[in-house]
C-alpha cells in the first residue's frame, strides 16, 4: 500500500497491470522495487516508450520519492531536458569512464564537449551555444526569453527580418492521386476494445508525415493497416489503389517497410547480416546483390562490428538500428517508423534521421510515429495528431504548434526553442521558427545581431 501510494496509484491497487496505460505500468514496476524498501532506486531507461505526459509521471514520481522519502534514486537516461530539469547531478560516461560529473548547469557549462561525445544537450543549451552570446550557456526558459526581449527591444531600430525559411525541407508531393489513401477506417481488436473510430487520411507520394498523440491513441494500430498486418473492421485502406484486404502481407512487403515499435518484435535471425539479408533474399535478390545491399547497410549504421554477431546481445539502440537496416535494405516505396529513437544517445538519433532524411529526399515517402516533438518540427511535412481512435489534427508542424487547444487535448507540448520563439513574437521574432536551425538564422539576420 505504502509503494503504491507513493506512486500515485493507491486508487488502481485491484486493477490488472495489463490494462493500465504505459505510464501507469512503469510506475507499477517501479513500486515493484520501492515495496521493499529500498534506499537507492536504479532505473535504466524507464520512460523510453511512454508519451510526454506518462514520462513526466515517472519523473515527478521519482523526484517525490527523493525529495519526501529520501531514496537515492539513479537513472540511466537519455531524456536531456527532464534530466536538466530534475536531477541535482548528472555523471556523463564516455567510453566506459566518467567524463563529467556535478550539478547540471555545471556539466552543460561543456555542450560542445558532450555533443561532440554524441550526447544531446537541452535545446536552450544548445540555442545559447548557437547564438553565442546574448544568453548565458545554462539557462531556463525564462532567463533565455527576458535576456533575448532585451536583446530584441534594444534592437527596435531594426527592421524586421524576413520570414526564415519554410519549416521543414518542402513536400515534395506528386501531383497525381494519393500514394495511401484511407476511408472510414474503423477497427476493434478481437477483445473488443475499438482502437480505431473512423479515420479519413490520404497520402501523396513523397510526403514525410509525423503520427503523433497519446499512448494508446490508435497510431500504431494505424501503421498496421498500412501493410496490411491488421485488416479494416469497417472502411478501407488503399496503398496504390490496391485495396489491403485483397493483398498478403508479403506482397504489401514489396511497397511498404514497417519497423516495429519494438524491435525485439522483428528481429529473428542469428546474426546482424543474416538479419539483414533476409527481406533481401525473401524479395528474390540474387546472392551477389544481397551481399552488396548488406554491405551498404552495416557501413551505413556502423554495424560493421557487430555483423556477425546475435543481434539478441546487442543494446536496445542496436537492436533498432538493425531493425532499420533490415527494412531500409529492402528499399521499400514507404517506410513506417514506429517511435524509431526511444533508447537512442544523439548520435544514434541523428544516423537514424540521416539515413531517413536521404531517403525521404530520394522521393520516397516516410511515415513517422513520435513522441518527440522536435523530432517532428525538424523534419515532418505534415503532422497528424491521434485521440482515442480519431483524427484530432491535420496540418503542417508550425500550424500545430500555434494549436494550443490541440497540444493541450493530446497532451503534447511544443519543443523548448518554439514556445520561447512563439513568446518572443510580440519583441519582434519572426513567426513560425519551429528549430534551433531557423532561431540562429533568424536571429544572425538582423533580429538580434550583436550590437
Ligand atoms: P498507440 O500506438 O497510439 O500507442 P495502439 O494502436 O497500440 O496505440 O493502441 C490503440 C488501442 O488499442 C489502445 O486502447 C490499446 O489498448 C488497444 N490495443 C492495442 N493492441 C491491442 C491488442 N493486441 N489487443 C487488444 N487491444 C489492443
Ligand atoms: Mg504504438
Amino acid at each position: 500500500a505504502w509503494a503504491l501510494d507513493a506512486v500515485g496509484l493507491g486508487e488502481h491497487r485491484d486493477r490488472s497491470p495489463h490494462r493500465l496505460s504505459g505510464g501507469e505500468k512503469q510506475r507499477v514496476a517501479i513500486a515493484a522495487m520501492l515495496a521493499m524498501r529500498p534506499q537507492v532506486l536504479v532505473l535504466d531507461e524507464p520512460t523510453a516508450n511512454l508519451d510526454p505526459a506518462g514520462k513526466s509521471s515517472v519523473f515527478n514520481v521519482l523526484l517525490r520519492l527523493a525529495r519526501e522519502r529520501q531514496v537515492a534514486i539513479v537513472i540511466a537516461t537519455q531524456e536531456i531536458e527532464r534530466a536538466a530539469r530534475y536531477a541535482d547531478r548528472i555523471v556523463v560516461l564516455h567510453e566506459g569512464r566518467v567524463a563529467r560529473d556535478g550539478p547540471p548547469a555545471a556539466v552543460f557549462a561543456a555542450a560542445a564537449q558532450l555533443m561532440e561525445w554524441g550526447l544531446s544537450v537541452p535545446e536552450m543549451v544548445e540555442l545559447a551555444a548557437r547564438l553565442a552570446g546574448p544568453i548565458p550557456a545554462f539557462a531556463g526558459m525564462g532567463r533565455a526569453y527576458s535576456t533575448l526581449r532585451r536583446a530584441l527591444r534594444g534592437r527596435r531600430d531594426i527592421a524586421r527580418p524576413p520570414a526564415p525559411r519554410a519549416a521543414a525541407p518542402e513536400p515534395a508531393p506528386s501531383a497525381d492521386k494519393p500514394q495511401i489513401v484511407i476511408e472510414n477506417l474503423a477497427f476493434a481488436y478481437p477483445d473488443g476494445a475499438a482502437a480505431l473510430r473512423g479515420v479519413d487520411l490520404a497520402v501523396s507520394r513523397g510526403e514525410f508525415l509525423a503520427l503523433v498523440g497519446p499512448n494508446g491513441s490508435g497510431k500504431t494500430t494505424l501503421a498496421k493497416h498500412l501493410n496490411g498486418l491488421l485488416k479494416p473492421t469497417d472502411g478501407r485502406v488503399l496503398v496504390d489503389g490496391r485495396d489491403t484486404r485483397r493483398l498478403r502481407v508479403a506482397e504489401l512487403a514489396q511497397t511498404v517497410g514497417y519497423v516495429f515499435q519494438n524491435p525485439d518484435h522483428q528481429i529473428f535471425a542469428s546474426t546482424v547480416e543474416e538479419e539483414i539479408a533476409f527481406g533481401l533474399r525473401l524479395q528474390g535478390l540474387a546472392a551477389e546483390q544481397t551481399a552488396e545491399r548488406v554491405a551498404a547497410a552495416v557501413a551505413q549504421f556502423r554495424l560493421a562490428d557487430q555483423r556477425d554477431l546475435p543481434p539478441a546481445v546487442l543494446g536496445g539502440g542496436e537492436r533498432r538500428l538493425v531493425a532499420l537496416a533490415a527494412v531500409m535494405a529492402t528499399q521499400p516505396q514507404i517506410l513506417i517508423l514506429d517511435e524509431p529513437t526511444g533508447g537512442l544517445d544523439r548520435r544514434g538519433h541523428q544516423e537514424l534521421m540521416d539515413a531517413v532524411g536521404a531517403y525521404h529526399r530520394a522521393g520516397h515517402t516516410v511515415i513517422l510515429i513520435a513522441h518527440d516533438m522536435r523530432l517532428v518540427a525538424e523534419h515532418a511535412t505534415r503532422a497528424v495528431v491521434m485521440l482515442d481512435g480519431r483524427v484530432l489534427f491535420d496540418g503542417a508542424p508550425v500550424e500545430l504548434f500555434a494549436r494550443r487547444d490541440v497540444l493541450r487535448r493530446a497532451r503534447l507540448a511544443a519543443p523548448p526553442v518554439v514556445r520561447l520563439a512563439q513568446r518572443l513574437e510580440r519583441a519582434g521574432l519572426p513567426r513560425g521558427i519551429v528549430s534551433i536551425d531557423q532561431f540562429a538564422a533568424a536571429w544572425a539576420s538582423g533580429a538580434g545581431a550583436a550590437p
